[in-house]
Protein backbone atom coordinates (compact mmCIF):
# COMPACT_ATOMS: atom_id res chain seq x y z
CA UNK A 1 0.00 0.00 0.00
CA UNK A 2 1.08 3.56 -0.19
CA UNK A 3 1.79 3.99 -4.03
CA UNK A 4 5.55 2.39 -4.02
CA UNK A 5 5.18 1.38 -7.53
CA UNK A 6 3.89 4.82 -9.57
CA UNK A 7 4.51 3.40 -13.26
CA UNK A 8 1.43 1.09 -13.35
CA UNK A 9 -1.61 2.39 -14.62
CA UNK A 10 -3.94 1.05 -12.30
CA UNK A 11 -6.84 1.87 -14.10
CA UNK A 12 -6.98 3.07 -17.45
CA UNK A 13 -9.37 6.15 -19.13
CA UNK A 14 -12.10 3.48 -19.95
CA UNK A 15 -12.08 2.23 -16.38
CA UNK A 16 -9.97 -1.19 -17.05
CA UNK A 17 -7.79 -2.70 -14.72
CA UNK A 18 -3.83 -3.31 -15.06
CA UNK A 19 -5.13 -7.06 -15.49
CA UNK A 20 -8.03 -6.48 -17.60
CA UNK A 21 -10.54 -6.38 -15.32
CA UNK A 22 -13.75 -3.89 -14.93
CA UNK A 23 -13.71 -2.30 -11.27
CA UNK A 24 -16.54 -4.66 -10.16
CA UNK A 25 -14.85 -7.72 -11.22
CA UNK A 26 -13.45 -10.80 -9.54
CA UNK A 27 -10.54 -12.77 -11.30
CA UNK A 28 -11.26 -16.21 -12.61
CA UNK A 29 -11.70 -18.70 -9.54
CA UNK A 30 -11.21 -22.10 -9.85
CA UNK A 31 -11.57 -24.82 -6.86
CA UNK A 32 -11.21 -28.44 -7.21
CA UNK A 33 -12.32 -30.62 -3.80
CA UNK A 34 -10.79 -33.69 -2.54
CA UNK A 35 -7.03 -33.44 -4.77
CA UNK A 36 -5.01 -35.48 -1.58
CA UNK A 37 -5.96 -39.08 -1.14
CA UNK A 38 -3.83 -38.72 2.67
CA UNK A 39 -6.01 -36.03 4.17
CA UNK A 40 -9.33 -36.11 5.17
CA UNK A 41 -10.65 -33.59 3.10
CA UNK A 42 -8.53 -31.20 0.72
CA UNK A 43 -9.15 -28.65 -1.62
CA UNK A 44 -7.00 -26.78 -4.47
CA UNK A 45 -8.15 -23.44 -5.82
CA UNK A 46 -6.61 -20.88 -8.14
CA UNK A 47 -7.76 -17.87 -7.33
CA UNK A 48 -6.68 -15.37 -10.36
CA UNK A 49 -2.94 -16.44 -10.13
CA UNK A 50 -3.06 -17.26 -6.49
CA UNK A 51 -2.72 -21.15 -6.84
CA UNK A 52 -3.69 -22.76 -2.90
CA UNK A 53 -3.35 -25.98 -1.99
CA UNK A 54 -5.25 -27.14 1.11
CA UNK A 55 -5.05 -29.99 3.74
CA UNK A 56 -7.66 -30.91 6.31
CA UNK A 57 -7.30 -33.90 9.16
CA UNK A 58 -10.14 -34.51 11.80
CA UNK A 59 -11.53 -34.34 14.10
CA UNK A 60 -8.40 -36.55 15.72
CA UNK A 61 -7.31 -36.88 19.10
CA UNK A 62 -5.47 -33.53 19.84
CA UNK A 63 -1.37 -33.88 21.50
CA UNK A 64 -0.54 -32.49 23.63
CA UNK A 65 -3.53 -33.46 25.10
CA UNK A 66 -3.79 -30.65 27.81
CA UNK A 67 -4.61 -28.43 24.80
CA UNK A 68 -7.95 -30.24 24.16
CA UNK A 69 -11.17 -28.68 25.71
CA UNK A 70 -13.81 -31.41 27.00
CA UNK A 71 -16.32 -29.05 25.63
CA UNK A 72 -15.57 -28.48 22.32
CA UNK A 73 -13.37 -29.37 19.53
CA UNK A 74 -10.93 -26.83 18.60
CA UNK A 75 -9.73 -25.87 15.09
CA UNK A 76 -6.03 -25.28 14.42
CA UNK A 77 -4.86 -23.46 11.06
CA UNK A 78 -1.64 -22.95 9.30
CA UNK A 79 -1.02 -20.79 6.58
CA UNK A 80 2.11 -21.40 4.79
CA UNK A 81 3.92 -19.73 1.94
CA UNK A 82 6.14 -21.45 -0.01
CA UNK A 83 9.90 -20.44 -0.71
CA UNK A 84 8.62 -20.37 -4.32
CA UNK A 85 5.08 -18.64 -4.28
CA UNK A 86 6.59 -14.95 -4.38
CA UNK A 87 9.15 -13.39 -6.92
CA UNK A 88 11.95 -13.16 -4.11
CA UNK A 89 12.55 -16.58 -2.34
CA UNK A 90 10.57 -16.39 1.05
CA UNK A 91 12.42 -17.97 4.23
CA UNK A 92 10.36 -21.08 4.61
CA UNK A 93 10.06 -20.05 8.77
CA UNK A 94 6.59 -18.97 9.82
CA UNK A 95 6.80 -15.33 9.51
CA UNK A 96 4.94 -12.35 11.66
CA UNK A 97 2.04 -12.43 8.35
CA UNK A 98 1.85 -16.15 8.14
CA UNK A 99 0.96 -16.44 12.26
CA UNK A 100 -1.29 -13.53 11.69
CA UNK A 101 -3.23 -14.67 8.76
CA UNK A 102 -3.18 -18.33 10.24
CA UNK A 103 -4.87 -16.67 13.33
CA UNK A 104 -7.60 -14.36 11.27
CA UNK A 105 -8.63 -17.65 8.85
CA UNK A 106 -9.08 -19.73 12.05
CA UNK A 107 -11.22 -17.12 13.53
CA UNK A 108 -13.08 -16.66 10.12
CA UNK A 109 -13.78 -20.60 9.73
CA UNK A 110 -14.80 -20.84 13.47
CA UNK A 111 -18.35 -19.69 13.20
CA UNK A 112 -18.89 -21.88 10.46
CA UNK A 113 -17.93 -25.06 11.75
CA UNK A 114 -19.60 -27.03 14.84
CA UNK A 115 -17.10 -27.90 17.05
CA UNK A 116 -19.35 -28.64 19.78
CA UNK A 117 -20.16 -32.12 18.02
CA UNK A 118 -16.75 -33.09 18.65
CA UNK A 119 -15.16 -32.51 22.19
CA UNK A 120 -11.60 -33.54 22.88
CA UNK A 121 -10.97 -33.53 19.37
CA UNK A 122 -8.85 -31.23 16.62
CA UNK A 123 -9.17 -30.32 13.47
CA UNK A 124 -6.42 -28.68 11.70
CA UNK A 125 -6.19 -27.09 8.07
CA UNK A 126 -2.90 -26.96 6.73
CA UNK A 127 -3.22 -24.23 3.81
CA UNK A 128 -0.03 -24.23 1.38
CA UNK A 129 0.66 -20.75 -0.80
CA UNK A 130 2.09 -22.08 -4.03
CA UNK A 131 1.95 -18.89 -5.68
CA UNK A 132 0.82 -16.05 -4.46
CA UNK A 133 -0.67 -12.87 -6.48
CA UNK A 134 -2.48 -10.58 -3.89
CA UNK A 135 -5.53 -11.52 -1.76
CA UNK A 136 -4.27 -15.21 -0.89
CA UNK A 137 -5.95 -14.73 3.14
CA UNK A 138 -9.65 -14.64 1.02
CA UNK A 139 -8.27 -17.60 -1.28
CA UNK A 140 -7.20 -19.98 1.49
CA UNK A 141 -10.20 -19.51 3.66
CA UNK A 142 -12.36 -20.01 0.45
CA UNK A 143 -10.18 -23.48 -0.40
CA UNK A 144 -9.94 -23.94 3.65
CA UNK A 145 -14.09 -24.18 3.87
CA UNK A 146 -14.00 -26.40 0.82
CA UNK A 147 -11.77 -28.40 2.58
CA UNK A 148 -13.37 -29.05 5.39
CA UNK A 149 -17.24 -29.44 3.99
CA UNK A 150 -14.68 -32.16 1.52
CA UNK A 151 -13.84 -33.82 4.61
CA UNK A 152 -17.40 -33.93 6.48
CA UNK A 153 -17.06 -31.62 8.91
CA UNK A 154 -20.06 -30.95 10.15
CA UNK A 155 -20.46 -26.91 9.23
CA UNK A 156 -23.51 -24.36 9.36
CA UNK A 157 -22.61 -22.49 6.11
CA UNK A 158 -19.11 -22.44 3.94
CA UNK A 159 -17.09 -19.30 4.06
CA UNK A 160 -16.79 -17.43 1.30
CA UNK A 161 -13.75 -14.80 1.00
CA UNK A 162 -13.08 -11.72 -1.49
CA UNK A 163 -11.37 -8.78 -1.07
CA UNK A 164 -12.47 -4.98 -1.91
CA UNK A 165 -10.36 -1.80 -1.66
CA UNK A 166 -9.50 1.30 -3.56
CA UNK A 167 -7.11 1.37 -6.44
CA UNK A 168 -6.20 4.70 -8.12
CA UNK A 169 -9.13 6.51 -6.47
CA UNK A 170 -11.66 3.95 -7.49
CA UNK A 171 -13.62 1.36 -5.32
CA UNK A 172 -12.12 -1.83 -6.79
CA UNK A 173 -13.70 -6.15 -5.99
CA UNK A 174 -10.80 -8.42 -5.91
CA UNK A 175 -7.46 -6.58 -5.31
CA UNK A 176 -4.40 -8.41 -6.80
CA UNK A 177 -1.06 -7.90 -6.17
CA UNK A 178 -0.30 -4.40 -8.10
CA UNK A 179 -3.29 -3.01 -6.70
CA UNK A 180 -2.27 -4.18 -3.38
CA UNK A 181 1.48 -2.77 -3.51
CA UNK A 182 0.19 0.63 -5.70
CA UNK A 183 -3.30 1.07 -4.82
CA UNK A 184 -4.64 3.01 -2.08
CA UNK A 185 -6.38 0.16 0.30
CA UNK A 186 -7.09 -3.22 0.42
CA UNK A 187 -10.45 -4.84 2.68
CA UNK A 188 -10.25 -8.74 2.62
CA UNK A 189 -13.86 -10.13 3.69
CA UNK A 190 -14.67 -13.66 4.69
CA UNK A 191 -18.57 -14.04 4.94
CA UNK A 192 -20.77 -16.81 5.30
CA UNK A 193 -23.44 -16.40 2.14
CA UNK A 194 -26.46 -18.57 3.77
CA UNK A 195 -26.25 -16.80 7.33
CA UNK A 196 -25.08 -13.57 6.07
CA UNK A 197 -22.48 -13.01 8.64
CA UNK A 198 -19.20 -11.73 8.17
CA UNK A 199 -16.48 -13.24 9.82
CA UNK A 200 -13.57 -11.75 8.44
CA UNK A 201 -12.79 -8.20 8.22
CA UNK A 202 -9.47 -5.91 7.87
CA UNK A 203 -8.35 -3.13 6.26
CA UNK A 204 -5.18 -1.77 5.35
CA UNK A 205 -5.31 1.73 3.99
CA UNK A 206 -7.12 4.59 4.15
CA UNK A 207 -11.34 4.77 2.81
CA UNK A 208 -14.16 7.46 3.21
CA UNK A 209 -17.05 6.32 5.33
CA UNK A 210 -18.87 6.19 2.00
CA UNK A 211 -16.22 4.31 0.20
CA UNK A 212 -15.65 1.43 2.94
CA UNK A 213 -19.54 1.15 2.57
CA UNK A 214 -19.40 0.76 -0.87
CA UNK A 215 -16.17 -1.96 -0.32
CA UNK A 216 -18.53 -3.82 2.48
CA UNK A 217 -21.17 -4.20 -0.81
CA UNK A 218 -18.91 -5.05 -3.57
CA UNK A 219 -17.11 -7.31 -1.34
CA UNK A 220 -19.71 -9.38 -0.29
CA UNK A 221 -20.99 -9.67 -3.86
CA UNK A 222 -17.75 -11.29 -4.89
CA UNK A 223 -17.85 -13.80 -1.80
CA UNK A 224 -21.57 -14.55 -3.46
CA UNK A 225 -20.12 -15.15 -6.54
CA UNK A 226 -17.48 -17.51 -5.06
CA UNK A 227 -20.10 -19.38 -2.61
CA UNK A 228 -21.50 -20.07 -5.83
CA UNK A 229 -17.95 -21.73 -6.89
CA UNK A 230 -17.58 -23.50 -4.02
CA UNK A 231 -20.78 -25.27 -3.74
CA UNK A 232 -19.97 -26.84 -7.49
CA UNK A 233 -16.76 -27.60 -6.57
CA UNK A 234 -18.29 -30.02 -3.42
CA UNK A 235 -21.09 -31.31 -6.03
CA UNK A 236 -18.33 -31.69 -8.71
CA UNK A 237 -16.80 -33.89 -6.16
CA UNK A 238 -19.86 -35.75 -4.10
CA UNK A 239 -22.36 -36.01 -7.70
CA UNK A 240 -19.04 -36.53 -9.92
CA UNK A 241 -21.49 -38.84 -12.67
CA UNK A 242 -23.44 -35.49 -12.57
CA UNK A 243 -27.26 -37.69 -11.92
CA UNK A 244 -27.91 -35.72 -8.71
CA UNK A 245 -27.35 -32.16 -8.44
P1 LIG B 1 -2.96 -11.14 1.02
O1 LIG B 1 -2.19 -12.15 0.22
O2 LIG B 1 -4.04 -11.76 1.83
O3 LIG B 1 -3.45 -9.99 0.16
P2 LIG B 1 -0.99 -9.27 2.05
O4 LIG B 1 -1.81 -8.06 1.78
O5 LIG B 1 -0.17 -9.32 3.30
O6 LIG B 1 -1.96 -10.56 2.11
O7 LIG B 1 -0.02 -9.57 0.85
C1 LIG B 1 -0.32 -9.15 -0.44
C2 LIG B 1 0.55 -9.87 -1.43
O8 LIG B 1 1.90 -9.50 -1.23
C3 LIG B 1 0.57 -11.38 -1.33
O9 LIG B 1 -0.56 -11.99 -1.90
C4 LIG B 1 1.82 -11.71 -2.09
O10 LIG B 1 1.58 -11.69 -3.50
C5 LIG B 1 2.73 -10.54 -1.71
N1 LIG B 1 3.64 -10.98 -0.65
C6 LIG B 1 3.35 -11.32 0.61
N2 LIG B 1 4.44 -11.70 1.30
C7 LIG B 1 5.47 -11.60 0.43
C8 LIG B 1 6.88 -11.86 0.51
N3 LIG B 1 7.44 -12.32 1.62
N4 LIG B 1 7.61 -11.64 -0.61
C9 LIG B 1 7.05 -11.18 -1.75
N5 LIG B 1 5.73 -10.93 -1.89
C10 LIG B 1 4.95 -11.13 -0.82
Amino acid sequence: MGGRDTDIVLLDENGIRCDGRKVNETRKVTIKAGVLKNANGSAYIEFGDNKILVGVYGPRDVHPKHMSDTDTGILRCRYHMAPFSVGERKNPAPSRREVEISKVIKEALEPAVMLKEFPRTAVDVFMEVLQADGGTRCAALTGASVALADAGIPMRDLVAGCAAGKAADAVILDVNNEEDQAGQADLPIGYMPNLKKITLLQLDGVLTPEEYKQCIEIGIDGCNQVYEIQKKALQDKFFASGEKQ
